[in-house]
């Protein structure tokens, strides 16, 4: 075909191949989620009916992007995990991220409203991502253990923060002033002895944050234990024969210690 006089400004569109053997992760977040929170009167410190929809959001981009093997989310954040050999978009950074991203968008709008139900949105939405490289195993357990660990810390923050304001009638500003310098067993110490509350007690989703994985189940298994698992999640899809399929789970586990990665080795192996 002729190109026309213009065709060179294609030229000036910069290469962005991910570099191969790594790792591939992007992380969105949602843009300024703490107005988006307020104008959508969350409950405080965990709104389940968000949490569960950016499950939902998550779980649309992994049915829609087959080489993600691994997603976990906690807040108003979710990363994904491409398998390491992918060639998907032959590996191009922007494509994978921006697909990525707007596909997340439109499915937090699209379920809306069966996580909210009659409460309206207010206003679209919008979050950010990035792309960032793991050449390594280690790397790529560690930046995962990095934000379980974040989803911990800010949890038992806010868990204590909350409970002076809503149970103790303190001001955000005096609670912000009495959790200052204090150390996580300063915080669980409180919550037990001015609260009467077991930190490890509270719902394994708000502590540990979710992770979404594939299984390859047998049609058969399937039928037995979707009427039992807790852990089965939406919509499954048929692959290669209608024999296996692969379905989405959605976790609330510890994944910072190695247990995690001894019991579940194909992950890093796919
Ligand atoms: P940015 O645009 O920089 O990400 P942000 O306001 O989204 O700004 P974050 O650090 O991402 O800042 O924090 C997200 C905030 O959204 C939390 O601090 C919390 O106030 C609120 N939030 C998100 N999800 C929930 C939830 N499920 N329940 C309660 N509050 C939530
Ligand atoms: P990719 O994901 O690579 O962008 P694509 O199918 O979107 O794949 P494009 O080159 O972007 O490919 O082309 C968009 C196609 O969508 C057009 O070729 C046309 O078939 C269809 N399309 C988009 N907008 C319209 C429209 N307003 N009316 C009719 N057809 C449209
Ligand atoms: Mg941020
Ligand atoms: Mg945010
Ligand atoms: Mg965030
Ligand atoms: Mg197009």
């Amino acid at each position: 075909m002729a190109k026309s006089k213009f065709e060179y400004v294609k030229q000036f569109e910069a290469e962005d191949r991910c570099l191969p053997n790594c790792w591939i992760v992007v992380r969105i977040d949602g843009k300024s989620f703490h107005r988006f929170a307020d104008t959508h009167h969350f409950v405080k410190p965990n709104d389940d009916r968000s949490l569960n929809l950016m499950t939902k959001a998550a779980q649309s981009v992994i049915e829609d992007f087959k080489d993600i093997v691994l997603a976990y989310g906690q807040s108003d954040e979710y990363s994904f995990v491409f398998r390491k050999h992918t060639n998907m978009h032959n590996r191009r950074g922007s494509k994978l991220m921006t697909n990525l991203v707007s596909l997340f968008s439109s499915s937090f709008v699209y379920h809306w409203p069966r996580y909210f139900h009659t409460q309206p949105l207010q206003y679209p939405p919008a979050f950010d991502a990035r792309i960032v490289l793991y050449p390594s195993d280690q790397n790529l357990k560690d930046y995962l253990s990095w934000r379980q660990a974040d989803c911990h810390i800010n949890n038992l923050y806010n868990t204590c923060f909350w409970k002076l304001v809503q149970e103790k009638g303190m001001s955000p500003a005096l609670s912000q002033e009495r959790l200052k310098g204090t150390l996580s067993s300063d915080k669980n110490e409180m919550l037990y002895t001015e609260f009467d509350l077991n930190y490890n007690n509270l719902p394994e989703m708000h502590r540990k944050g979710s992770l979404l994985l594939r299984r390859k189940q047998k049609a058969s298994e399937d039928m037995n234990n979707s009427m039992s698992s807790q852990l089965s999640f939406g919509s499954q899809d048929f692959q290669e024969n209608c024999r296996v399929r692969t379905q989405t789970i959605v976790l609330h586990c510890d994944i910072i210690s190695e247990k995690f990665w001894t019991e579940n080795p194909e992950i890093l192996n796919s």
